[in-house]
C-alpha cells in the first residue's frame, strides 16, 4: 500500500519538536516539524484529520492534527499525558527527533458548511480536532454564518487553547460560551455539564451545522439534546475516537458495524453513526 507520492503510509516520517508548551493540567501542545525533506514537507491536510506520533522505542498513537495547513509548516498536537506513548511525548525536549504518520482520516466537509451557521461543541481534549474547524472558519470569516462555540472540560485547568479565547470572542459574527464541571475561584462562567450549556445556549437548528467532539458519555448525552432541539441527523456531526493500530482500515481494531472510524472517519454524520452511538459508550 502506498500514498499519492509512493511512500509507504505504514513507515513514520522524520520530525522534529520544534516547541512544547503546558496548556493545561498533563495536557502539551506539541508543535513537529518535519526532516523529510520533501516539497511540502507533509501532505496538505484538512480539518478533522489525525496522525500517528511515535516516541522512539515506546510506541505510537493517533492525534488530532489540531493546526490547519493554512497557518503554517509546524504541525500542532493537543496531547493529554494517559500512559506510556503520551508520556513519552511529553518528556521528549525541543528538538528531539519523534515519528510522524500521516495525514490520515476522512475530513469535515467545510465547503458543504459553507454559508451555514456553525455550533461547535468541544469537551476536554476533545476540542483538539476542533481548532481547525474554528480557525478555517475564522480565516475565511465571510464563507460562514454565525459560529457559536461551546468549550467545556471537568475544570478550568483542563480548558485548551485559554490564550485564543479572546481572538475567537473578538471575530465577527462569534459567541464563545464556557463552562466547567468543577469551578476554582477565579472563574466567573457557567458551571455545570455541556448539557447545561447547550439548554441554556438552546441554539437553533435553522441553517445550522452542530460539530462535536468530547469524552463518549457528552457526546452521547449533547447528541440526544440537539436532535430535542430540532438537528437532523444530517445537521449533527461527530467526531470519534476509537483504539486502532494501524489508522489505515487494515486491522480493523476501532469497528463500528460495518465501519471502521480510522478509514470511514473519524468525523461521521448521525445519518450515519446514530445507531451506533449507544455501543460507543
Ligand atoms: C482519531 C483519534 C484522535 C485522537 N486525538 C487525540 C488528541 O488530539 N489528543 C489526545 O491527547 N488524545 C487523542 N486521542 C487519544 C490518544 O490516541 C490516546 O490517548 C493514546 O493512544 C494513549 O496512548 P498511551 O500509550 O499514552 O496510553 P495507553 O497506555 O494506551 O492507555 C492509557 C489509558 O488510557 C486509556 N485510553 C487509551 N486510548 C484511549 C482512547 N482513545 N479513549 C479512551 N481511553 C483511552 C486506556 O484504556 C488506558 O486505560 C485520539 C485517538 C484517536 C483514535
Amino acid at each position: 500500500m502506498s500514498t499519492a507520492d509512493g511512500a509507504d503510509p505504514m513507515y513514520p516520517l522524520l520530525g522534529r519538536l520544534v516547541s512544547s508548551r503546558d496548556m493545561g493540567r498533563e495536557i502539551k501542545l506539541l508543535g513537529v516539524k518535519l526532516l523529510n525533506g520533501t516539497q511540502p514537507p507533509f501532505p496538505a491536510y484538512a480539518p478533522g484529520q489525525f496522525a500517528f506520533l511515535s516516541a522512539f522505542g515506546i510506541g505510537e498513537a493517533p492525534f488530532g492534527l489540531a493546526s490547519t495547513t493554512e497557518r503554517g509548516e509546524v504541525l500542532e498536537f493537543a496531547v493529554q499525558r494517559l500512559g506510556s506513548v503520551t508520556t513519552g511525548l511529553h518528556e521528549l525536549a525541543e528538538g528531539d527527533a519523534l515519528g510522524v504518520r500521516g495525514p490520515l482520516g476522512n475530513t469535515f466537509p467545510m465547503e458543504a458548511f459553507q454559508h451555514k451557521n456553525l455550533l461547535v461543541l468541544g469537551g476536554g481534549i476533545g476540542g483538539a480536532p476542533l481548532r481547525p474547524v474554528i480557525h478555517s472558519v475564522l480565516d475565511h470569516r465571510q464563507d460562514y454564518g454565525q459560529l457559536t462555540i461551546l468549550w467545556a472540560a471537568r475544570h478550568p485547568s483542563l480548558l485548551i487553547f485559554r490564550d485564543e479565547y479572546e481572538s475567537w470572542r473578538a471575530a465577527p459574527h462569534t459567541e464563545l460560551h464556557l463552562t466547567v464541571d468543577e469551578a476554582d475561584a477565579a472563574w466567573d462562567h457557567h458551571v455545570g455539564l455541556m448539557t447545561d450549556l447547550v439548554r441554556q445556549v438552546a441554539p437553533s437548528a435553522a441553517n445550522t451545522v452542530a460539530i462535536t467532539c468530547g469524552p463518549p458519555i457528552m457526546i452521547y448525552h449533547v447528541d440526544k439534546l440537539l436532535s430535542e432541539l430540532g438537528f437532523a441527523p444530517e445537521q449533527r456531526y461527530v467526531t470519534l475516537e476509537a483504539r486502532m493500530h494501524c489508522g489505515l482500515g487494515k486491522c480493523g481494531r476501532c469497528n463500528m458495524g460495518e465501519l471502521l472510524v480510522c478509514r470511514d472517519g473519524p468525523v461521521f454524520s448521525m445519518a450515519q453513526v446514530g445507531n451506533f452511538l449507544e455501543s460507543y459508550l
